[in-house]
């Protein structure tokens, strides 16, 4: 169980190795772009682990989400850092791994690549610790059960506590240098 914003530091792997090729924010906002459908799908069903869907699926990954989270990085992220830099000018928070992320990448083929490569590793990342997973879907017709006890308490808390380890070690490692 990965919350949302943990799984940003999975596509950070491949910022910190060629930060040139990739938009940080088109892999942040990618990462966590999937568990949108989670909050309307649980208002429509209340079974909370059956609340994932398309956006889950690799599918998905490629087409929907990958537009939407390009958009997200057009649209949001220019205004949001213009504020931010208002506020608190030359602030070092905006750094990671050597780069200031006030300048990412703006080419549509960086965006879209890394926008594709965090929608896939959040999926891919959900895969052993949820038991419903729309992976290939529209093809997929039962539910990927890939692991025996996924949605157990314990083994939620258990890759829940590793996925937030690789974050802090992520943020650690990387985070205002
Ligand atoms: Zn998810």
């Amino acid at each position: 169980m990965p919350l949302t914003p943990f799984h940003a530091a999975v596509p950070w792997l491949a910022y910190v190795r060629r930060p040139a090729a990739f938009s940080f924010w088109a892999l942040t906002l990618g990462a966590m772009m999937p568990d949108l459908e989670v909050v309307p799908l649980f208002a429509l069903s209340p079974d909370i682990y059956a609340a994932r869907g398309p956006m889950h699926s690799l599918v998905g990954a490629l087409t929907f989400d990958a537009a939407l989270t390009v958009l997200a990085v057009v649209v949001l992220v220019p205004p949001a850092l213009r504020w931010f830099e208002r506020r608190w000018p030359g602030s070092d928070v905006l750094r990671f791994a050597g780069q200031d992320l006030r300048s990412d990448p703006r080419g549509l083929l960086a965006l879209y690549g890394s926008a594709v490569l965090g929608g896939v590793t959040h999926v891919l990342v959900d895969l052993p610790t949820h038991g419903y997973n729309p992976l290939l879907w529209p093809w997929q017709a039962g539910p990927l059960k890939l692991v025996p006890f996924a949605d157990e308490l314990w083994w939620d808390l258990v890759t829940g506590a590793l996925w937030l380890a690789f974050f802090v070690l992520m943020m650690r490692a990387h985070w205002r240098r």
